[in-house]
């Protein structure tokens, strides 16, 4: 290819990151659940059951049992009528909210002082991470 093709192909995939880096977003509340079989799903007072779907990180966080029954928002898309998909960690698209207050989802190991956003074991200690819902995420 020489640098001529390479000038015409530049303003292609730069729209197509566009396209991919702006999906509709949406905000999905309602109380965090589980379906049947296990599924994590939300109680939405609008749509009624909606199953949640992410990376493994975010099912990890949607599978813990601090969060059971928390009044929970979700950003992301519908991947079909019933299934939420939930956007990667990185993107920190999961928040409880309580008293008021709209909380980033972490977790924390006191002895490490290390944060997870994913609950688990720290790396460093082998101990059980700390749920740690907080404000604002700055670390
Ligand atoms: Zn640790």
């Amino acid at each position: 290819m020489n640098w001529v093709d390479r000038r015409h192909l530049l303003p292609i995939l730069a729209f197509g990151c566009r396209l991919l880096a702006q999906p509709a977003k949406l905000s999905l509340r309602g109380k965090l659940t589980a379906a049947g079989d296990g599924t994590p799903a939300l109680d939405e007072p609008a749509r009624g059951r909606v199953l949640l779907a992410g990376d493994p990180p975010t099912v990890g966080v949607l599978k813990d049992q601090r969060l059971a029954g928390s009044d929970f928002e979700a950003i992301g898309g519908f991947r079909d009528d019933r299934v939420f998909q939930i956007d990667p960690i990185h993107l920190r698209a999961m928040f409880v909210h309580r008293n008021g207050r709209r909380l980033f989802i972490t977790y924390w190991c006191d002895i490490c002082s290390i944060r997870f956003y994913t609950p688990g074991i720290c790396w460093c200690c082998q101990q059980e991470s700390a749920l740690d819902l907080r404000e604002k995420d700055d670390s």
